[in-house]
């Protein structure tokens, strides 16, 4: 497998990278106020392109890609996993799930951070998916300790999932996050305790569970982005950017 670089951020850069992640918080704070039957999914993405304008921030999820992503977050609704592209026509409805992705530069560091979340009324079953989806990411958050390794934060998230009968991702990981998105290391939600990058102070990385109900399967819809169930049941998604420490974990992606 293609592995990309790991690189170890100073105290200087971690100040940064939080900076970046609280911009970031404060617009899934925004967007999660806005989550009512009737929002379209552009709307959602107006109003998130608004506050990083505020900040004076982009998205690299702008432009990313082939082809290249036209919106600053992703927006998928129920058995849409991530990846889904908003649209002035695409409207929330009562009991939808929604997941909402997004990245924040600043001063040329990204924060990465996703949550899932109901419309109005949700299912029993749709809410325990997103109970046991958020505990999962904080499950992995959990094993981000120096001399641990990665394998210890997937199977940490693989273990929880599966406990509650659900399935996690195979396709698509958490990664190392810093000066451009996507870093080293990779941390798929599965694998096995002891295996994987040792994890060093420093490092910083993006932990997103994506959870599926039916099975792991899934395939990408025409438009060569929407990641979709391949059963069309439910799914949801969590991510945060946490940096490894000398101590706990720290959370970069909160307020
Ligand atoms: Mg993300
Ligand atoms: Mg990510």
């Amino acid at each position: 497998m293609f592995e990309r670089q790991v690189n170890i951020k100073s105290p200087a850069d971690l100040k940064i990278m939080r900076a970046a992640g609280r911009i970031n918080a404060t617009v899934l704070a925004r967007v999660k106020e806005l989550l009512q039957p009737g929002v379209t999914t552009a709307d959602l993405n107006a109003a998130a392109e608004e506050v990083l304008k505020s900040h004076g921030c982009v998205s690299p999820f702008k432009g990313y890609g082939h082809p290249p992503f036209p919106a600053s977050i992703t927006v998928s609704i129920n058995d849409e996993m991530v990846h889904g592209i908003p649209h002035p026509k695409r409207k929330l409805k009562d009991g939808d799930i929604v997941s909402i992705d997004c990245g924040t530069v600043f001063e040329g560091f990204v924060a990465d951070s996703a949550f899932s979340a109901g419309v109005g009324e949700i299912s029993p079953e749709a809410a325990n998916l997103l109970k046991v989806t958020e505990e999962a990411l904080y499950a992995g958050i959990a094993q981000m300790r120096k001399g641990r390794r990665t394998g210890d934060v997937s199977v940490a998230i693989q273990n929880h999932v599966e406990s509650h009968g659900l399935h996690v991702t195979r396709e698509y990981t958490g990664h190392g996050v810093g000066r451009s998105m996507h870093e080293g290391p990779q941390v798929p939600n599965y694998g096995m305790a002891g295996n994987g990058t040792l994890l060093r102070a420093g490092m910083t990385i993006a932990l997103e569970p994506m959870v599926l109900i039916g099975t792991h399967e899934t395939r990408v819809l025409p438009d060569q982005w929407t990641v979709v169930s391949a059963d069309g049941t439910l799914t949801a998604h969590f991510e945060h950017t946490v940096a490894v420490t000398e101590g706990d974990p720290l959370l970069l992606t909160v307020l």
